[in-house]
């Protein structure tokens, strides 16, 4: 009998519920679950291939001290012991621990409260700082409290949807088929999308605004002048239940005083514009969802609240179907939140800057003492390790090397510590390296435990695979250090439900102080209970809403108007420097390709890391598509292809922020991202550096498909990554050093008695060669120095085919059959169809999505392609392939 457990999908913050089902001979499944009020049994590409991303090949399997693996209680006395023997010597604020909304609200629960409430330093930050700090800056300044004042169903009840910075389509793809589901049902719904670039998200809207790169403050306070002056104040809700607006709308009337003045700053047509705001002034039911295109930001609070103060000011709030939503990157970001993950917060949202907060804690805690002021922001933590003031670091479940800006600094800050520690569930990734101790954490198929989406639902992750080696949850591993550091009391929890036991009662303390976060009646729960726990929204009493009474969590119970001066972003291009490198998300990977990348459906998608850019800019440049490119700012630089998609407006380009160096040389694009920060919320600036482009001069380039993956040969520039049944590696370098048979030899050592298939003329620079076994092909690798190369998808079809045929065994060195179509870059992922195979349906008559999904199946499962579909329909034809194959 086949097993089912009901658990959340580990990426986005949508927090889709998830059905795994494991069969008798232990194969998984994944599919959605039809009850989770997050999806309603939708998934997205992500968390379709979920299964695909399990096992135990690239684990991080035993714990290890100084590079020798030992037993749990050596290395948990060892952590223990070196971190009190760092503060013994250095104080509390020598330590700091930098964890991630990746971690379960028990495992955050655990770090905030050794950090704050044992070792009593708020030296504890999360990568959660990156992506919605901002968010919670805005809130705490509007609402008195860190509340998403919106949920799901008010997304889905709006008649305008207005979408800033924020590529729903491929960051949080289930919410976007919700939308088009409410679309479908009421056609009158309008969308506004606005973002510099026209994303997939953006294709799908009735009105794209493409504004300035961090303009949005202007736009907004442009949009609350039009309002007021149109008589669209909600005069009545603004006098019972706000502060400030004459001094909020003051400030904005200086620089936003009509819109033509604000179109030309934002860079926009007055007449869209213009259209817009009679659209938002003409709808009662507005909801204006914010993503990373806002947060991250210098200016990212202001921004937050310039949006904030038009739904104030026009009273569309705590009412169905309206209200600002900050939609959150990570699947337990809200989580941290409650518990006080950021080194700015208590717990249970209340304040590190106040004492009675303070003291109330300490004494639910029972704790020895008390971190008396907020602690450094994620980019200062890193910079107090690299020069010394932090003398020991503790990672959770992040690889701050690659996601962090200026990385190459943090990558030096790591050098210099003498004590790093990391816990993660991978063997593998760009900050173990670093580490003098590793801790092997669990991951998520095998922990237990809560999360909090984007709308505020707490639904239960649950292991439902053993744990793998001597790996253990992070709750567990925190508890055992904390009672070895000394803390005996605290943390004798036996069980994650015991956690989120003390963590609900905690939030009874908070309701004393008047906040929204309620989660008293999820307290008490029993063993059994906390195990059938189905998702709930908090604050749990009431209709789940919060400021339905019109009263927010300041101390006069009065929203906020705050003041946001309208202010372009720190470095402005120069002549050195003349673009803007903008930073972000791609459909199919998520992070630092840990865990997606294990998953061979997911990297068919983007196989390689791209600078994605306006062809004028490109061509200023002198790189043609296709080519390799580097992008160089003043802090350092990256390395990737070039590719002009037409999404990207001119002196702008953008860059994913996924490769790591397990995947690909020189394109960390956080090493290139200015660490300017905003000054209230420490969130850093990723999507506006200065930088400029050249492109990377090679004499030769090629390409190894191959069943085993290997190490890439010297060059300026190599990425792999992994298909079914094969690896491949791109590569390309300068020099007498190609790739040849000789290389393969020594790369593929058990492959020497292969049958060969090989071609090579040195005059003009070609290399051949195929590798077989029987009529299987084991490796197949393609060098040039002046010519082309082929497509790589008929060729990678052929490891995971049958035999091969001779048709096959005689196009080998040609990499194509004329009789069969390379089906070009994945575009669907969930059945395999690329561009290819779509662009000959649309020229065969499909000329719309349903019909490309009746003739090929594609957008059929997940729909996270269909804005894609939608774009190549619109274009007639394939947009031209940025990556080969
Ligand atoms: S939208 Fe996709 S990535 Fe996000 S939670 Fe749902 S399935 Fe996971």
């Amino acid at each position: 009998m086949s097993v089912i457990t009901r658990t959340t999908c580990p990426y986005c913050g949508v927090g889709c519920g998830v059905l795994a089902e494991r069969s008798d001979e232990g194969a998984i499944t994944v599919r959605g679950d039809p009850e989770h009020p997050a999806n309603l049994g939708r998934l997205c590409s992500k968390g379709i291939a979920l299964a695909a991303t399990l096992g135990e090949q690239g684990r991080l399997l035993q714990p290890e001290v100084d590079g020798l693996a030992v037993d749990w209680d050596t290395a948990l006395d060892a952590t223990a012991a070196r971190l009190n023997a760092c503060i013994a010597e250095h104080g509390p604020d020598s330590v700091a621990l930098y964890v991630s909304g990746q971690l379960l609200t028990e495992d955050y629960y655990i770090a905030n409260k050794l950090v704050k409430g044992y070792l009593g330093t708020a030296n504890i930050d999360t990568n959660s700082r990156l992506c919605m700090s901002s968010a919670v800056s805005g809130h705490l300044r509007a609402f008195g409290e860190d509340v998403v004042p919106v949920d799901y169903d008010d997304v889905e009840a709006a008649d305008l949807l207005v979408l800033v910075g924020s590529n729903l389509a491929w960051c949080h793809p289930v919410l976007m088929q919700r939308i088009q589901a409410a679309r479908e049902k009421r056609p009158e719904v309008r969308v506004v999308v606005i973002d510099p670039r026209r994303t997939a998200t953006a294709e799908m809207a009735d009105l794209h605004l493409p504004l300035r790169s961090g303009s949005d403050v202007m736009l907004f306070n442009g949009l609350l002048v039009w309002l007021a002056d149109q008589g669209c104040t909600d005069s009545a809700f603004v006098c019972a239940h706000t502060s400030g607006m004459a001094a909020t709308l003051a400030a904005a009337r200086v620089a936003s005083t009509d819109i033509q003045a604000t179109a030309q700053v934002c860079g926009l047509d007055p007449a869209q514009l213009q259209e817009f705001f009679v659209q938002f002034a003409a709808t009662e039911r507005v909801v204006t969802l914010f993503s990373q295109g806002v947060n991250q930001s210098s200016a990212g609070a202001d921004k937050v609240n310039s949006i904030i103060n038009c739904h104030l000011l026009t009273g569309r709030i705590a009412r169905q179907g309206m209200g600002p939503f900050s939609i959150t990157g990570q699947p337990n970001a809200m989580g941290g939140r409650e518990v006080g993950g950021l080194s700015t917060q208590l717990a249970a949202h209340l304040s590190l800057d106040d004492a009675q907060h303070r003291e109330a804690v300490q004494e639910f805690w029972n704790s020895p003492r008390m971190a008396a002021e907020p602690g450094p922001k994620a980019v200062d933590l890193f910079n107090a390790i690299d020069t010394g003031h932090i003398k020991a670091v503790w990672i959770i479940a992040t690889n701050p090397v690659v996601s962090l800006p200026d990385a190459d600094r943090v990558k030096r800050a790591l050098q210099r510590c003498p004590l790093v520690i990391v816990s993660d569930c991978v063997a593998g990734n760009d900050t173990l390296p670093f580490a003098h101790i590793k801790l092997a954490a669990a991951g998520w198929a095998e922990k237990d435990g809560t999360v909090t989406n984007s709308d505020r639902h707490v639904s239960r992750q649950r292991q439902f695979l053993p744990l793998p080696g001597q790996a253990r949850p992070d709750w567990w591993i925190l508890c055992e250090v904390a009672q070895r550091m000394g803390f005996r009391e605290g943390f004798q929890f036996a069980t994650a439900a015991q956690i989120f036991d003390e963590h609900a009662r905690l939030t009874a303390v908070a309701r004393r102080f008047g906040r929204q976060l309620d989660l008293q009646g999820a307290a008490g729960l029993s063993a059994e209970q906390y195990d059938a726990m189905t998702p709930l929204q908090w604050p749990v009493a009431a209709d789940h809403r919060p400021f339905a009474d019109g009263r927010f969590s300041t101390p006069d119970g009065r929203a906020r108007f705050i003041p946001a001066v309208a202010r372009m972003p720190r470095h402005a291009p120069t002549a050195e420097f003349p673009l803007i490198l903008n930073t972000g998300r791609i459909r199919d990977q998520w992070h630092t390709m840990t865990r997606t990348a294990r998953a061979p459906q997911l990297n068919a998608h983007e196989p390689e890391p791209f600078i994605d850019a306006h062809p004028q800019d490109l061509e200023a440049a002198g790189v043609a598509t296709g080519e390799l490119v580097r992008v160089t700012a003043r802090w350092g630089s990256a390395i990737a292809r070039a590719r002009a998609s037409g999404e990207m407006p001119a002196g702008m380009l953008f860059m994913p922020i996924h490769w790591s160096a397990q995947f690909a040389l020189d394109a960390r694009v956080g090493a290139v991202v200015n660490p300017v920060v905003d000054a209230l919320s420490g969130e850093p600036e990723f999507k506006h550096t200065p930088v400029r482009i050249e492109r990377v001069e090679i004499e030769w380039r090629g390409f190894l498909l191959s069943r085993r993956g290997v190490a890439a040969p010297r060059g300026l520039w190599w990425a792999s990554t992994t298909g079914e049944a094969m690896h491949r590696l791109e590569f390309a370098g300068r020099g007498t050093a190609a790739p040849d048979a000789q290389w393969l030899r020594e790369a593929l050592p058990e492959l020497d008695g292969a049958d060969r298939i090989e071609y090579a003329d040195p005059g003009v620079g070609s290399y051949r060669l195929a590798l077989l076994a029987g009529n299987t092909l084991q490796a197949c690798l393609m060098v040039t120095r002046n010519g082309a190369l082929p497509a790589r998808g008929w060729l990678a079809s052929l490891f995971c085919s049958g035999p091969l045929t001779i048709s096959d065994r005689q196009a080998l060195l040609r990499g194509a059959r004329a009789d069969v179509a390379d089906p070009g870059a994945t575009v669907c992922a969930c059945f395999g169809v690329g561009t290819r195979a779509i662009q000959a349906a649309v020229q065969g008559g499909c000329s719309t999505v349903a019909a490309i999904g009746q003739r090929l199946k594609a957008g059929t499962n997940c729909g996270s392609c269909r804005p894609e579909l939608t774009r190549i329909i619109a274009a007639s034809s394939v947009p031209a392939a940025a990556t080969p194959g």
